[in-house]
Order: structure tokens, then C-alpha cells, then sequence
């Protein structure tokens, strides 16, 4: 094929673009929500004192962040696998340890990939869960030990939802938009595969943008930084990211962006798992290395306290991690330094290194000229790493960003400048990888650089190869390297019946529309023929519209039994939690409350509410029970303690004033 270039679209055209279409008002909350590999968060723009600001919104349980966890129990509806028990969040973690193969962690880092991708054949060795291949589209899909098998983006949708609902309670009405982030280094058919969650879980992502972008914004607004020069380093539980930024009077340009989307904290707590296996094999010589990692509840325990000791050695020098009965009742006691964790994690810290330098070269910016370095993701608070990051640009990293939140609220003022409600902010994106199409002999010829800021359409004029030809096949290919079985196949463009002309003769335009996304349109025409073709490139792995549709309508439908189960169980947990906070509060006060004739009243009621939650348990699928008898008996509960502790304290204070 040849190749002549013709049209680039200008940064400044892309500016007055961008500015037109930012100022086109959505006028409807949309809300920011940072869908984390370990953590998700949710924030919104408050309006307080005519002053707008991005807030995080608390979940149910009272907390900023939601660990980002879908566990099902497979007990639950055995006869019926789509209406099995979820649990989400803090809920879904409490219980991992007993129930690790239907706790799903960490599906971020499978989202839009391959099955046969290396990254994912790494997390197969080590998860609890099982990661199995989809039939329909060979993607990276999860099954549940009774075989509910679903696709990352589902398990990411579970997590939207919940964060939709946790939104809708807190701010009282309906929220049907949201701003959702995603890795700057995601692909295009990570990003695809997030917006199908987000679909799937019935809201409308108005835009997918970038986590340290996302970041920089929050700063940028909060730190009243006009202008300036800022690197994002962005080290979470599944990815890493590095974005160097240019603030110029409300504009957020970024000017390069590299990373890894399979590097994070998971992969630190693999090594040390690693480690302490070696440790107790070597201690044990009778149990092998093999049995302990196939047992997936002994590697859940294994992973979750060496996460715990990775947390403890960013606060302390030295930490003992132990673990009783850990494997054929033996006990697992093993000491780890600051510095041995920093010696057996190296190689992961030096990952981050190339991609720093590589985004601050693309960028054309030496590390001095940066002025202000931001710490993203939870793996930043690690000593280790801030001494690295403060290595690489000569100063100490900021310290006034919370790595935990920033992302999210950055999504919400992204939301609000969509929604109208935040103005005087506008932000120039880029494309994390180059894009082109296959040509002659398996050659990648680009058509829009890594880096070029979004969005961007460029056409170039191609041709046959072959005399009398009457179709092209034009395949997409993302990635940087010159021959395109090095890089990422992710759609395919047939044109056919094209006029038969001597090879070279036929000119086919093809053009690359990259949204504000990073969502790629191609398309393609043949001028003599008049035929033209054009796709969104749809990952060749994900779900098709259709498939997406189905679960829609599946979950439609579904809507209302499982509003039903989800009260029913939020019922019989309130109940839960305040048999167990009487009785903690019994304990304490006991000399208090003892004597009082209402006590041992108090203490039948909790026995006789305790028994109404055990015979619901026992029948939680029937929706005939009625759960309101709990409610009654719960408040009745509520009050007579109340009662109980009132008249207690009343007669401890006429027995003290005689
Ligand atoms: P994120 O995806 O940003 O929520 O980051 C989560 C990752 O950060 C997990 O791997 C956590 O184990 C890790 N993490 C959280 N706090 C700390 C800490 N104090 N020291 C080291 N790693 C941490």
C-alpha cells in the first residue's frame, strides 16, 4: 500500500472545539466516580455559600472510599445462578476469607483483555478466583465455583451500581450521569469495556477521562494554581500511571502520558506471599509449595496479611506476620524489615522508572522544569517509592493531596463542567497510544501519534497492493511497535466492491475520529467507487451491543425482586447490628443496668428478635415471610433499651444524692 498524508487538525482548532463543547450544558448532577482496581470512590460538586466545590459522598457504611469487591454467595439461590446473593464493597471483603472463590478483587486488571494475554495468565496462578476464557469473544472472563461465568465489565458494573445507589440515597434524588475515570495508559478496549459497565449498570458516562488527570484537576482547582508545570505519579492496586501536565489559566493540557496497566500494589503482595510460603516450606519441609497455592482459601489468608504487613512497614521499620493454623495446622510466623521489602520489591519500583522518563521526554520537559509533583493511589504512601519519585525530579513530592480521593473528586469537577455548574475549566487530554493500520507485510503505519491530544480526526490516503483489487481489509492496530504482530489488533474495517483498478491507482481515505474519550471512530471511502465504511472500533474482546442490551433488559426486569431482597437484607442487618450494639453496650454498663426490673425484659426481646432474623435466614428466599415483623420488633428493641438505660441513669443519680 502507499501512503500520502493530508490533513491534521490543529491544536487550536481542537482548543476552540473543545471550548464549544464544553460550554454546550447538560444541566443535570453528574457525578465523579474513580473506579478503582482495590478502591472505588464517589464525589459530587456541593454549592455552599455560592462557592462549588467536589465532595466525596460517603457509602452506607459511612465510608470515603468502597473497596472494589462483588462477592456472591453461591449458596444463596443454588436452583437460580442470576438471582444468587451479591455483596459489595466492605460487605463483600469481611467475608473473603471463608468464601475466597466467589470474591472477586481486583477485576480491573483483567477488564478488556485477553484471555491469552501474559498479564492475565500471571493473575490466573495467583487469584483464588477462577479466571476462565470467554467462548463467545476469548476475553478474560470470571466464574463463580457453580459456574456463573461473567465478564469484568459485569463485576465493574455491580460496583457502579452500588456507587449509583449510595449517590441517589445521599443526594435524594435519581443520578443518571457520571464522569468515570480510567487509567491514562488503558487501551481502547479497557476504556470500551468500562463504559459498558457504566451502561450496564444504567448510567450514561458522559466521559471517560484519565485517573492523574482526574488528579491534576482536583489540584489544579483546589491549590488555586493558575499556572505551572505538574507530574502525576500514580501507583494504585492495579496500575500505574505517569501524566505531566501544563496548567494555564484554567486549561489543563496534558502534554504526555505513559504507564503500565498491570503494575500495582496486587503485584507487591504477590511477592511477598511469595516470600512467606518460601519461608513456611522451608520451615515445613513435609508441605509442598504446590498443595499451599492450590488451596485458595490458605492464598486469600496468605494475600490479605501480606498486604496488611506491606501497610504496617510504610509506618513502622520492622513488622511479624502471623498466621495460626495457617495450612495443616501448622502456624506461620515470619518477620519482615522496611528494607526487606524494599529489597524484594526493586524490580517492581524500578518498573516505574522507564515510563517517567520516556512521558517527561515525550513531553519535551527536563524533571527540573517540573514544578509540582502529585502522589495518586494508595502504593504512594510507601517510603520507598516517595524517596524514588523524589529521586527522579529532584524535589519532594506534594503532600497535600489525598491519594485516596483526589481522582474522584477530580471526575466530579469534570462532571461539572459538563453539567454547566463549573466553569472557566477546560482539559486537553491525550491519546495514551499510537494508532494506524496495517500495511504491506505486516508493517504498522501510524496515523496518530501517542500523545496527541484529543480529540483528533486525521484522514490519509492509502491503496491497493494488488492489481484488480475489489476489497481492503483494514485492520487497527493500537501500540509502538513497527510491525503489528508486536501490537494490539482492535478492530477490523472491510470495504468492498471498490472499482478493479491497477495496484496503486484506487485512493481510500481513512480517517481516525478520536473522542474526548479516547474512543476511536475509523472509517473509510474509496473516491472512484464511492463506497464507504465505518466502525467504532469495538474491541475484538468485550460485550457486543447486543449482549449488553440483554443484561440491560435482564436486569430491568429484574429490578424490583431484587430492590425487594436488597431492603429485606438491609432490614436484617440494621436488626443485626443493633442486637450487637445492646449488647456490647450490656456488657459495659452492667453494674449500671443489672438491678433494673426492665432488664432481663430487654434481654427476651433481643433473644426473641434474634430468632425472628435465624427463621428469616432460613428462608431468605421466601418472599412471603414478612421482614417488617423484624422492623416492629427492632424499634420496639430501640426503645425499651433507650428506656432501660434513661431510668438506670435516673436512679444512679437519687442513689447518689442521698
Ligand atoms: P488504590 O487503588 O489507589 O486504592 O491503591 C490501593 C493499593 O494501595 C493497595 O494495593 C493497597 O495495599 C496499597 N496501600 C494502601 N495504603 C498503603 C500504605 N500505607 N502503604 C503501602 N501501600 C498501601
Amino acid at each position: 500500500m502507499l501512503k500520502f498524508s493530508t490533513y491534521n487538525c490543529l491544536k487550536s482548532c481542537i482548543r476552540s472545539r473543545l471550548l464549544y463543547s464544553t460550554s454546550t450544558q447538560v444541566a443535570k448532577r453528574v457525578i465523579g466516580i474513580d473506579l478503582g482496581t482495590t478502591n472505588s470512590a464517589v464525589a459530587y460538586i456541593r454549592d455552599s455559600n455560592d462557592k462549588k466545590s467536589a465532595t466525596i459522598i460517603e457509602n452506607d457504611e459511612g465510608q470515603r472510599t468502597t473497596p472494589s469487591i462483588v462477592a456472591f454467595d453461591t449458596k444463596s439461590s443454588p436452583q437460580n445462578r442470576d438471582q444468587m446473593k451479591t455483596l459489595v464493597g466492605m460487605a463483600a471483603k469481611r467475608q473473603n476469607a471463608i468464601n475466597a472463590e466467589n470474591t472477586f478483587f481486583a477485576t480491573k486488571r483483567l477488564i478488556g483483555r485477553a484471555y491469552h494475554d501474559k498479564e492475565v495468565q500471571r493473575d490466573i496462578s495467583v487469584m483464588p478466583y477462577k479466571i476462565v476464557k470467554s467462548e463467545s469473544n476469548g476475553q478474560a472472563y470470571l466464574s463463580t465455583s457453580n459456574g456463573l461465568v461473567q465478564s469484568p465489565s459485569q463485576i465493574g458494573s455491580i460496583l457502579l451500581k452500588y456507587l449509583k445507589r449510595v449517590s441517589e440515597e445521599y443526594l435524594g434524588e435519581e443520578v443518571k450521569m457520571a464522569v468515570v475515570t480510567v487509567p491514562a495508559y488503558f487501551n481502547d478496549s479497557q476504556r470500551q469495556a468500562t463504559k459498558d459497565a457504566g451502561k450496564l449498570a444504567g448510567l450514561n458516562v458522559l466521559r471517560v477521562i484519565n485517573e492523574p488527570t482526574a488528579a491534576a484537576l482536583s489540584f489544579g482547582i483546589d491549590d488555586k494554581r493558575n499556572n505551572g508545570l505538574i507530574a502525576v505519579y500514580d501507583l494504585g492496586g492495579g496500575t500505574f500511571d505517569i501524566s505531566i501536565l501544563d496548567i494555564e489559566d484554567g486549561v489543563f493540557e496534558v502534554r504526555a502520558t505513559n504507564g503500565d496497566t498491570h503494575l500495582g500494589g496486587e503485584d507487591f503482595d504477590n511477592v511477598i506471599v511469595n516470600y512467606i510460603i518460601d519461608t513456611f516450606v522451608k520451615e515445613n519441609p513435609e508441605i509442598t509449595r504446590e498443595e499451599i497455592t492450590k488451596n485458595r482459601e490458605t492464598m486469600q489468608r496468605l494475600k490479605d496479611v501480606s498486604e496488611r504487613a506491606k501497610i504496617d512497614l510504610s509506618h513502622v521499620k520492622e513488622t511479624v506476620i502471623e498466621l495460626p493454623f495457617v495450612y495443616k495446622s501448622k502456624h506461620l510466623k515470619v518477620s519482615m524489615t522496611e528494607e526487606e521489602l524494599d529489597n524484594m520489591t526493586s524490580s517492581l519500583i524500578n518498573r516505574t522508572i522507564p515510563p517517567v522518563k520516556q512521558a517527561l521526554k515525550d513531553a519535551d520537559i527536563e524533571p527540573e522544569n517540573i514544578d509540582e509533583v502529585i502522589l495518586v493511589g494508595g502504593m504512594t504512601r510507601m517510603p520507598k517509592i516517595r524517596s524514588v519519585v523524589k529521586g527522579l525530579f529532584g524535589k519532594s513530592p506534594n503532600s497535600s493531596v489525598n491519594p485516596d480521593e483526589t481522582v474522584a473528586l477530580g471526575a466530579a469537577i469534570q462532571g461539572g463542567v459538563l453539567s454547566g455548574e463549573i466553569k472557566n475549566v477546560l482539559l486537553l487530554d491525550v491519546t495514551p497510544l499510537t494508532l494506524g493500520i496495517e500495511t504491506f507485510g505486516g508493517a504498522f503505519s501510524p496515523l496518530i501519534p501517542r500523545n496527541t491530544t484529543v480529540p483528533v480526526k486525521k484522514t490519509e490516503i492509502f491503496s491497493t497492493g494488488v492489481d484488480g483489487q475489489t476489497g481492503v481489509d483494514i485492520k487497527v492496530f493500537q501500540g509502538e511497535r513497527g510491525l503489528v504482530r508486536n501490537n494490539k489488533l482492535i478492530g477490523d474495517l472491510k470495504l468492498t466492491g471498490i472499482t478493479p483498478l491497477p495496484k496503486g491507482m484506487p485512493q481510500i481515505y481513512v480517517t481516525f475520529d478520536i473522542d474526548a474519550d479516547g474512543i476511536i471512530n475509523v472509517s473509510a471511502a474509496e473516491k472512484s467507487s464511492g463506497k464507504e465504511q465505518s466502525i467504532t472500533v469495538i474491541p475484538n474482546s468485550g460485550l457486543s451491543e447486543q449482549e449488553i442490551s440483554k443484561l440491560i433488559e435482564e436486569a430491568n426486569a429484574n429490578r424490583t425482586q431484587d430492590n425487594l431482597i436488597r431492603q429485606r437484607l438491609e432490614l436484617i442487618s440494621k436488626a443485626d447490628i443493633m442486637i450487637s450494639d445492646t449488647e456490647n453496650l450490656f456488657k459495659r454498663y452492667e453494674q449500671l443496668i443489672s438491678n433494673e426490673k426492665e432488664y432481663p425484659k430487654v434481654v427476651e426481646d433481643i433473644k426473641s428478635v434474634r430468632q425472628s432474623i435465624s427463621k428469616f435466614k432460613a428462608n431468605e428466599n421466601d418472599m412471603s415471610i414478612d421482614v417488617n415483623e423484624i422492623k416492629k420488633a427492632t424499634d420496639a428493641l430501640q426503645g425499651k433499651a433507650l428506656k432501660l438505660f434513661q431510668n438506670a441513669t435516673k436512679n444512679q443519680q437519687k442513689q447518689a444524692s442521698k
